[in-house]
């Protein structure tokens, strides 16, 4: 007989739980969570949608300590085995802009299918048991709580997450566990978060929404933007983040681009500049490209008055206001906390790790999802990484059953 204990009943601990239920009738199965409830993060992914996994991924959709790692980690389990682990389960799937998402586009019916095949199988989850410590004997593992309880298992998966998303009263302290393990974990920083400034004009361009091409050298992304009285973020803003989160550690702040009209060139721009009636003001033709409060703190920053009129400006004038839109400098002094970030970046490292999502130190050992250092873009990767670590994880138990 074998008895897994699972802590933390989230994505990646869930669908472990539901493989190994599924498995074997002699596999005994916990779920030990330190919140009042299963799943809560999930319910707020996609925006409520749930995203949990996109059609199409390759190992550069990942920010990873060993990139092959990913790799080979994708040829075991694909987007299609992520659709067909939830069709197993009984949820039907929807595409989206190339996201996977439960034809419901409701993150309750991805949690609802896991929990109801661990209630049919009756697979206890302990809610409000937050584990404290964990001693590896010749037996297994012996486990504590916070809360006094003490609980034995053959073996162990450790499918804590992250601080990110959540307002924990109590600290996050699975890295400490896992270092008391023996483990490295690579330094732990907020990613798929927004990023502050403090140019002095954050104030004047808030609430506005503008699509734009947001650049840290040669890395892009293209989408809504949304600026803030303290900064940027949207989703091409979270897709740098992690990039520029890390160069914050060494440098007192990173320069970003801002692309306000990726779609046009300069050289069009400056061409309807030109050919736009001369006696209107350059506040009312800006106004017709971008929104009123951006365009204003644009003219601003470049000593423009609004009601100047367009036949007024100089072609070099013209040029730098449209280089200007086009290639718009903001300087990143800080980014959100890990309560404001969707992922952490960091954990531990992957050569600690076996393909199987096994410890190479602490035999009966299994660590899955957010904790390992590999963190996805958005856009599904990251459940998708969860669920497979989960999957994968199970199956090596299951099959070292035997
Ligand atoms: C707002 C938001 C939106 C997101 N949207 C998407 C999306 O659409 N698509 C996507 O791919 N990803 C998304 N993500 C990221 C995704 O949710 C995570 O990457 C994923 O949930 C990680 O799975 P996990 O199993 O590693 O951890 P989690 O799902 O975080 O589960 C970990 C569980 O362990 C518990 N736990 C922690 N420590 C202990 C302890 N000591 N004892 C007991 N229990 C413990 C936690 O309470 C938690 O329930 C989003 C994240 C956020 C915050």
């Amino acid at each position: 007989m074998i008895n897994v204990g699972i802590i933390g009943a989230g994505a990646s601990g869930l669908a472990a739980a539901c493989v190994l239920a599924a498995g074997a009738e002699d596999v005994c199965v916990t779920l030990i969570e330190k919140k009042e409830q299963a799943g809560k993060k999930l319910l707020l992914t996609g925006n409520g949608r749930c995203n949990y996994s996109h059609t199409v991924i390759s190992p550069e959709d990942y920010h990873a300590s060993d990139p092959a790692f990913i790799s080979r980690f994708l040829e075991r389990f694909s987007p299609e085995d992520a659709r067909s682990f939830f069709l197993s389960l009984g949820m039907l799937s929807a595409e989206r802009n190339g996201g996977l998402y439960p034809a419901s586009f409701q993150a309750s019916s991805v949690l609802n299918v896991l929990l109801d095949a661990l209630k049919q199988k009756e697979v206890p989850i302990l809610c409000n048991s937050a584990v404290s410590d964990i001693k590896p004997d010749d037996l297994g593992f012996l486990v504590k709580t916070e809360e006094g309880k003490t609980y034995r298992f053959t073996h162990l998966i450790l499918a804590c997450g992250s601080a990110s998303g959540t307002k924990d009263r109590r600290p996050f302290n699975a890295y400490s566990l896992l270092e008391a393990l023996g483990h490295t974990v690579a330094k732990p920083l907020p990613s798929l978060v927004k990023l502050n400034g403090a140019e002095g004009f954050e104030k004047a361009w808030s609430g506005v929404r503008v699509r734009a091409r947001v650049s840290l050298d040669e890395d892009s992304d293209t989408g809504e933007v949304q600026l803030t009285d303290q900064g940027i973020s949207g989703i091409p803003v979270f897709q740098l983040s992690h990039r520029a989160v890390r160069e914050l550690e060494d440098h007192s702040s990173v320069s970003v681009e801002l692309d306000f009209l990726p779609e046009y060139s300069a050289e069009v721009l400056t061409k309807l500049l030109s050919a736009t009636d001369k006696n209107r003001a350059v506040l009312s033709v800006l106004r017709g490209w971008l929104p009123r409060k951006l365009a204003e703190v644009i003219l601003k920053k470049k000593h423009i008055y609004p009601e100047t009129k367009a036949g007024e400006l100089t072609e070099q004038v013209k040029r730098d206001l449209v280089g200007f839109i086009k290639r718009f400098p903001y300087r990143v002094t800080g980014h959100g906390s890990f309560a404001e970030s969707q992922v952490t970046s960091g954990g531990v490292l992957l050569n600690e790790i076996t393909d199987d999502f096994g410890s190479r130190l602490c035999p009966g050992l299994y660590i899955t999802g957010e904790l390992l250092d590999a963190d996805g873009k958005c856009g599904g990767y990251n459940l998708h990484f969860a669920w497979g670590s989960g999957k994968l994880a199970a199956e090596a138990i299951l099959r070292g059953k035997g």
